[in-house]
């Protein structure tokens, strides 16, 4: 059989040098977001080894509502609820379902959804499928969201209003104002979605995200891939919504339970971040670090994600090459993931680069961009 359309839909996008590829890695990782370097560690290894030991299961079998459920996930989530500050947890398969999950059950008819403009594919699966009505805010602009909610009250919007946001993006490595936000939050009697898949582990006391402390309703989703070294996500929030996710959100209820022993490993995570103190601080002391190397580029990082934007797929991809042949794994990020003419390098700064090896990719940066000027 031959897929005539969908051929030539992959040639198209070939033709405008769009086609991607599952590529491999190589050289010096400055393109995944283990950014504390846990997920190859010595600590995860052992926690995997003793919760098989004892007797953890690497498959759950069913969803958690029927056989699926184990003790490793309900103890997972009270430590993450105790540990991020929320009434209660619930742990999902990965950042995408859980980000479907909120977004397409806890927003009601009548709901506004106001997101920032740059909020995640994930989160846009979610609002497509809710029965809310969605409006986007200018990116990290406080004030254009209170504008975006007056203009749905003055239409006689009925409902409550979700602000969603990232609290760092993963695509630019900015942080978003969640103090504005928060008092917009409480003007409104909204409520505050945040996103902490790029600061969970880096950002905040001991890594708990940059929503931590943040007075009035919260959401936060913390997921398990990124600086936690494992797999899946932790959605935190008051108990009546994380109940309402058990009962209501498809992607929780007609999907297999996480692996149990992938819970186990996210505890022994969620552990060593409270035990061990030094591993946050690394990761910002990191960060002081990059922020200096990016600034002689010419470029103000806010976080471990600096974005090397050069505008044209042609130039990011032929910059990725040059870096890469240096021996730095970095990656070109192009549009539809990120803004049409914003084609980048996004460059990742994690757990498993020393400060020599920042420095080095930075000076090649600057190198590489003196020698296109
Ligand atoms: N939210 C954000 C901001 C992300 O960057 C990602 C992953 N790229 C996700 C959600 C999805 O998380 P996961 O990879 O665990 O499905």
């Amino acid at each position: 059989m031959s897929f005539p359309r969908h051929r030539a839909a992959l040639d198209a996008l070939a033709q405008r040098g769009r086609l991607r590829q599952r590529a491999t890695t190589a050289g010096l990782d400055f393109a995944s977001n283990d950014y504390l370097g846990l997920a190859g560690s010595g600590l995860l290894v052992r926690a995997a080894l003793d919760a098989l030991g004892r007797g953890v299961p690497v498959g759950a079998g069913g969803s958690r509502l029927l056989r699926g459920n184990h003790p490793e996930h309900e103890a997972l989530e009270a430590e993450a609820a105790a540990f991020f500050g929320a009434e209660a947890a619930l742990y999902m398969g990965g950042g995408f379902q859980a980000n479907q999950a909120i977004f397409s059950t806890l927003p009601m008819q009548g709901d506004l959804v106001l997101h920032d403009a740059l909020i995640h594919a994930s989160a846009y699966e979610g609002m497509r499928l809710g029965r809310a009505e969605c409006r986007s805010f200018a990116h990290n602009d406080a004030a254009d969201a209170a504008r975006v909610i007056a203009e749905w009250r003055a239409l006689g919007g009925p409902g409550r209003v979700w602000i969603a946001v990232e609290s760092v993006y993963s695509m630019e490595g900015d942080l978003a104002p969640l103090s504005a936000l928060a008092e917009l939050a409480a003007r409104e009697d909204a409520v505050l979605v945040v996103d902490e898949a790029h600061a969970t582990g880096v950002f905040g006391p001991q890594g708990r995200g940059l929503a931590h402390g943040v007075s009035g309703p919260l959401v936060t989703l913390h997921t398990g891939g990124k600086a936690l070294g494992a797999s899946g996500a932790l959605i935190c929030a008051d108990k009546v919504l994380i109940e309402t996710l058990v009962n209501r959100a498809r992607p929780f209820i007609f999907a297999t339970a996480p692996a149990p022993l992938s819970a186990a490993v996210l505890r022994a995570s969620l552990m060593a971040l409270q035990d061990q103190p030094a591993l946050a601080e690394g990761a910002r002391q990191r960060m002081v670090f990059v922020r200096e190397a990016a600034r002689a580029c010419g470029i103000a990082a806010q976080s471990q994600i600096v974005p090397v934007i050069l505008g044209t797929d042609h130039r990011a991809l032929a910059m990725a090459a040059v870096l890469q042949a240096q021996g730095f794994d970095i990656r070109a990020i192009r549009p539809p993931t990120v803004p049409k003419g914003t084609a980048r390098l996004r460059v990742s700064v994690t757990g498993s680069v020393a400060e020599k090896d920042i420095a080095a990719l930075f000076a090649a940066i600057a190198a590489e961009g003196r020698a296109a000027a």
